[in-house]
């Protein structure tokens, strides 16, 4: 299963309209995906159309309280299931303060999860999209100690590229200690405006801070800008309150448009990888 954490510390940038059109995207290319809220704002929940506090069983019960992620496991759409975010998930840190190995559950829970689809039971799935809150703090921490891959939203910004270096900081941190499988996707870049000289300075900006060679951390050498930028369109905004994707909502509009291309590039990203390991 290909698992991918939608990470960025910084609130307001599109990881949620990213983890939640992404999935649908690849679910409508023929992957069945499972989504993990685990923002405890619940908004993929919603936006996935799955009402949180319904569900006996969330995200929270998952890393607290021993739930497997069978229990938690909702169906949301034909090929997509969520595990639930709950509010609950913004006590987490002071859950398991004192729990060793914290870092990991998330991890453990995903890896017997596999073990059941292995053995035949349970629900397969090809893809893993993990929806992270805006902060490094222990939710984030379980998402890439779980995840092979980070996908990174960026706006862009002027101080788009200033929260970057915390966060390749903390991903090289992460595959050192505990997941060297870890590695940066790519960066895509949302609410893009190609109109307007900042996007396209940040655009430009974001693609040279990549390209440029020397020594890099293996966890974030290779990562890629997505040629696909996800336009600002009031569609994505107006989908989530709709508990719709934005192929349901507006299958015509930019935002599906853009989504779609970006999930075709993630699957592409797939296949460039296995190729590139099958020559070495
Ligand atoms: P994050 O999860 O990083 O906090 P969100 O995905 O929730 O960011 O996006 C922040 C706000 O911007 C939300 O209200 C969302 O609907 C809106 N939004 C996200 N992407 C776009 C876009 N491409 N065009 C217009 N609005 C967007
Ligand atoms: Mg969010």
């Amino acid at each position: 299963m290909r698992s991918i954490a939608v990470a960025n510390q910084k609130g307001g940038v599109g990881k949620t309209t990213t983890s939640v059109n992404l999935a649908v995207g690849l679910a409508r290319a023929g992957q069945d995906v499972c989504l993990v809220d685990l923002d405890p704002q619940a908004h993929a929940t919603l936006h996935a159309g799955v009402q949180p506090g319904l569900h006996p069983c969330s995200a929270y019960d998952v890393l607290v309280g021993g739930a497997s992620l069978a229990d938690a496991r909702v169906r949301a759409a034909d090929r997509l299931h969520v595990i639930p975010s709950h509010i609950d998930l913004s006590a987490v840190e002071m859950a398991l303060a004192n729990r060793p190995g914290r870092e990991g559950i998330l991890r453990q829970r995903i890896e017997a999860d596999d073990a059941c689809q292995g053995r035949g039971d349970g629900v397969h799935h090809d893809a893993m999209i993990i929806d992270c809150p805006p902060s490094l703090g222990l939710l984030s921490l379980n998402a890439m100690a779980s995840v092979d891959e980070v996908l990174l939203p960026l706006q862009p910004h002027f101080l788009a590229l200033h929260g970057l270096s915390k966060l390749l900081e903390t991903m090289e941190l992460v595959a050192d200690r505990v997941n060297p499988r870890l590695r940066l996707l790519g960066v895509v870049l949302c609410m893009y405006e190609s109109s307007t000289r900042l996007a396209n300075e940040v655009a430009r900006d974001v693609e040279g801070f990549f390209a440029a060679g020397g020594d890099r951390h293996p966890a974030w050498a290779g990562a890629r800008v997505f040629r696909t930028k996800i336009r600002r369109n009031i569609r994505l905004a107006e989908a989530p309150s709709f508990g719709q994707s934005i192929f349901d909502y507006a299958p015509d509009s930019h935002g599906a448009e853009d989504y779609a291309a970006l999930a075709g590039e993630v699957l592409q990203a797939a296949v460039e990888r296995r190729e590139v390991r099958r020559a070495a």
